[in-house]
């Protein structure tokens, strides 16, 4: 979107000057006559930057500075003050009352036009950092909300359990409770490892489809309300090299969201494409699917795409996904249409020494969760 700058200068040819410069540089001008106009301005219109004329008729502008200052609009807008002034004094009079910078008269146009790009690509800086912490707050937010409720089902289950002669009908809700709250965690100790950068993952060899059936089973044991089914096809053993507790992460991350955004009783397919030097295992649902103009934004952290207001999610575990896949040399893909489903497959690399081993195809069905 085009910066708009205001012009707070009194006198005419000034204010002329001032815009064509700037809208020669692409920007785009308001022009306020006198103090008064400059407060209103900055309350009416979207402003990036103010110039701002000290010698003006009533309100001056050392006024408008410290008046901008106290609002909230005018609190972090970079102000560039512009004066004939050019003691010592007013310079610092200038700056204490809040000015970014300060050009005496005459100015350099070139000198201007710099600082004017200098204070916006700090105040974009800032705006990006910001919604960045904000972005951040939200996700730290979901991350104790959800744990905090874990937490909750596990004290009151056990304490429930502890009292009662047969307590084995209450370990189901503390198990549940137990496997999303290590998986949060999980994903929380992976993420910040990773996102350091410079440590890898520790690799080691093992049999994808047992991980795949074992985190499969995970999720029947969770006794998911919506009792969808997970079906496993068209597999034989294939040893990978993975680091299991990251493997482990990326499967339940994409069999969780197959769940979330699906209907009840809906089905869910994993199935392995085999290849020279890696393995794919795809997991495919019949859900609400995701829009082909979304699909390039879905790994990005803390994405969601529309329409996923209704389901709890912090848009953190497609961004976890596809820094795990490729901290582990394979990748992520997706292949999605709105109301068509979604089959996300990520691929392993086969352990060397298994690469050219063949065997028996399989199908299995799971049993519902
Ligand atoms: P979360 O589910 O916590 O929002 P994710 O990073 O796991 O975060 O997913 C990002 C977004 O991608 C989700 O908000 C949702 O819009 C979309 N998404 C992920 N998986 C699926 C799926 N299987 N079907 C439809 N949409 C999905």
């Amino acid at each position: 979107m085009d910066k708009q700058i205001l012009i707070v200068e009194d006198e005419k040819d000034c204010a002329e000057l001032l815009r064509y410069h700037l809208q020669k540089e692409n920007y785009q001008t308001v022009v306020a006559r006198n103090g008064e106009e400059a407060i209103d301005a900055v309350q009416c219109y979207r402003l990036d930057a103010v110039l701002l004329d000290v010698m003006l008729p009533e309100l001056s502008g050392w006024e408008v500075c410290r008046l901008l200052r106290e609002s909230s609009k005018g609190k972090c807008l970079p102000i560039i003050m512009l004066t004939a002034l050019s003691d010592e004094e007013s310079r610092v009079k200038g700056l204490s009352l809040g000015a970014d910078d300060y050009l005496s008269k005459p100015y350099s146009m070139k000198e201007l036009l710099l600082k004017v790009r200098k204070h916006l690509d700090r105040q974009d800086a800032v705006r990006q950092f910001s919604a960045r912490a904000q972005e951040q707050d939200t996700a730290l937010q979901y991350m104790i909300h959800e744990m905090r409720n874990a937490m909750t089902v596990i004290g009151g289950y056990s304490g429930v359990a502890l009292k009662k002669e047969d307590p084995r009908r209450y370990l189901k809700p503390i198990h549940v409770a137990a496997v999303h709250a290590e998986s949060l965690l999980n994903d929380a100790s992976l993420l910040s490892k990773l996102e350091k950068g410079g440590s890898s993952l520790p690799m080691e060899t093992m049999d994808i489809v047992d991980l795949v059936k074992d985190v499969a089973d995970t999720f029947h044991d969770g006794a998911n309300k919506k009792r969808r089914e997970i079906v496993i096809m068209n597999f034989r053993p294939c040893q990978v090299r993975v680091n299991r507790t990251a493997a482990r992460q990326v499967l339940v991350n994409l069999l969780s969201n197959a769940g979330k955004y699906s209907p009840e009783c809906g089905r869910i397919w994993v199935y392995f494409d085999e290849h020279p030097y890696s393995v794919d295992v795809s997991i495919k649902d019949e859900g609400c699917g995701i829009r082909q103009e979304e699909l390039p934004r879905i790994f990005e952290k803390y994405y969601r795409a529309a329409g996923s207001e209704q389901v709890k999610g912090a848009g953190l575990g497609l961004f976890i996904v596809h820094l795990l896949a490729e901290s582990m040399g394979g990748k992520i893909t997706v292949m999605s249409d709105q109301g068509a489903g979604s089959t996300f497959t990520v691929s392993f690399v086969k352990a060397e020494e298994m690469a050219l081993d063949s065997g028996r195809r399989g199908s299995v069905k799971a049993e519902q969760w």
